[in-house]
């Protein structure tokens, strides 16, 4: 009995992930005070990469989940916004590290309702069902109180920073957090 709760915590540990979840805009790249229209608004933000190394390194998945309403406003394309995503995501492997997927929302209560955007908490859901994610050793990072509730309604705790904020403060103490609970 006391060897298969063992090792049902040992398959646990396998099977679940952490994850760190990102806001887009004003966490990754630099919020600019109107929808992101074009790759060349689209300004990564420098303290970015040597975090999300850590994470990975951490053993952490790596999500975006915006709402980009821009498309349903028609500001810009899907094929615009994948090109900002490819680019994010090439950027990163030059560090050696991708995120596992980049959730969006492409809608917007302007032209029609939908069950994805935040504060709606489906993207993250999504994100947790499909990599058997962890919700106690992960987190969230956001810029807006919507970010919080999308977060904290899927069960993951969440940071509000200021927009452009440095998130580096956040990462140290997320995995020290995390390595001190692991070596319990
Ligand atoms: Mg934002
Ligand atoms: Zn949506």
């Amino acid at each position: 009995m006391q060897f298969t709760l063992l090792l049902m915590r040992i398959l646990l540990k396998i099977i679940l992930k952490k994850a760190a979840f990102f806001d887009r805009d004003g966490v990754l790249n630099l919020e600019i005070g109107d929808y992101i229209k074009q790759i060349d608004d689209f300004k990564l933000l420098p303290f970015i990469f040597e975090n999300l190394k850590n994470l990975h390194n951490e053993g952490y998945l790596l999500f975006v989940i915006t709402n980009q309403g821009g498309i349903a406003k028609q500001f810009y394309t899907h094929e615009t916004l994948k090109k900002m995503h490819d680019f994010l995501q090439h950027e990163c492997k030059k560090h050696g590290f991708e995120f596992t997927e980049i959730y969006y929302c492409p809608h917007h209560p302007i032209t029609s309702n939908c069950i994805c955007r935040k504060p709606g908490s489906l993207m993250v859901e999504k994100a947790i069902a499909k990599y058997n994610v962890d919700v106690t050793k992960s987190f969230f990072i956001g810029d807006k109180e919507r970010d919080i509730t999308c977060a904290n309604d899927a069960g993951v705790k969440g940071y509000l920073i200021e927009s452009n904020e440095d998130i580096t403060t956040i990462i140290n103490h997320e995995i020290k957090l995390n390595s001190l609970i692991n070596n319990n």
